[in-house]
């Protein structure tokens, strides 16, 4: 009766091993596992869990990173540091107590906010993204600064857009190098090509790359999704269903399977399906106003169904113009849906 993540576990665990062996120089650390948000489908203490195994199976995994503040709690399992992806603001990352303290690594991009911050930092260098960071002059007088105040610097960040590229990166580390800041740098969406290209380039540099998708969501073919059909109910051409009363387009089935918007189901464009330009459509509309007409994420073998009407907050309803009945009470439907913005009922390793 519910939505499902089915993991098959054995190929599942083979990506976490490849990327994260991919990722280690031993003696050096290794990958930084993102853990943030919905815990990639898999929730934040789950993989906490996993970057355990990792972290004991030798493959340098001493440290994870959590987007916010509020997710330290959710993480408090994993046996190393913690950095926090979000930046320090005096109003934000202050209240960290001991002893979490000595193992949380602040994020600092304002020189404002250097002077105040207590503890362990990276200073974040500015990328073409424009979200957080220094400039490259601030670079410098920020890693003046963090010595004059004896701020335990574990490095610099640099968080590249997405397929962001190796000259920018290159760039950015020189940057790092002339600033005199730190010999580690944390860097964010770089292919394995582009960051073993650095490591040759820059030896004396310790790069530790931080990895969520690729590592948890790398091997799409290890999960897939599963609802159950709650019930079915035969609906004739003109007949009235739903919260608003709507009419039946034509004759068919009214299908209601587990999955609604307070697991995610409709919020998004389903990713599989739309193109940009449909997404945009999609969005556009403002809802799920064409009765019928609007492709949900649930399959029933190769055949993509529509909502008949927007989903409701635990299930949705479906609409299918078969004659035949199509589904039982009991029977399961695909869904294929974004594993980041999906909260699953459960998860099911296989
Ligand atoms: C979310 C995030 C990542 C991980 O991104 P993925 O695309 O999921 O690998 C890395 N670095 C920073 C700064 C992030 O915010």
């Amino acid at each position: 009766m519910s939505l499902t993540l089915h993991v098959d576990e054995q190929r599942w665990r083979a990506n976490l091993a490849k990327v994260a062996g991919l990722a280690n120089v031993p003696g050096r650390g290794g990958v930084v596992p993102v853990a943030k948000g919905n815990g990639y489908g898999f929730g934040l203490a789950h993989l906490a869990e996993e970057a355990n195994s990792l972290r004991v199976d030798g493959l340098g995994v001493d440290t994870l990173a959590v987007g916010t503040y509020d997710e330290l709690d959710a993480v408090a399992d994993f046996d190393g540091d913690v950095v926090v992806l979000n930046p320090w603001r005096p109003t934000v990352g202050h209240e960290v107590a001991r002893p979490q303290a000595e193992r949380v690594i602040h994020t600092v991009g304002r020189l404002v906010d250097l002077k105040q911050v207590q503890g362990r930092v990276l200073l974040e260098r500015m990328t073409s993204m424009k979200r957080h960071g220094f400039s490259a002059a601030e670079l410098k007088q920020a890693a003046d600064l963090a010595r004059e105040r004896g701020l335990q610097v574990e490095g610099v960040s640099i968080h590249l857009p997405l397929g962001g590229g190796y000259a920018e990166a290159e760039q950015l580390v020189l940057d790092a190098i002339a600033a005199d800041a730190h010999h580690t740098i944390w860097v964010s969406h770089l292919s394995a090509a582009e960051l073993s290209r650095l490591r040759e380039h820059y030896a004396d540099i310790n790069f530790r790359p931080r990895i969520g998708t690729e590592l948890w969501l790398g091997d799409r073919g290890a999960l897939s999704v599963s609802a159950t059909v709650l019930d079915v109910h035969p609906i004739k051409r003109g007949e009235r269903f739903g919260y608003r009363g709507r009419k039946a387009p034509r004759s068919g089935w009214i299908v209601i399977a587990s999955g609604g918007t307070a697991h995610g189901i409709g919020l998004t464009a389903p990713a599989a399906i739309s193109t940009a330009r449909g997404r945009a459509a999609t969005l556009a509309k403002g809802g799920l106003e064409a009765s019928g007409r609007l492709r949900s994420p649930y399959w029933l073998g190769d055949q993509q169904l529509l909502f008949a009407e927007p989903p409701h907050m635990q299930s949705s309803m479906l609409f299918l113009a078969d004659r035949g009945q199509p589904v039982a009470v009991g029977d399961t439907l695909a869904a294929r849906v974004r594993y980041t913005t999906t909260s699953f009922d459960r998860i099911s390793f296989d």
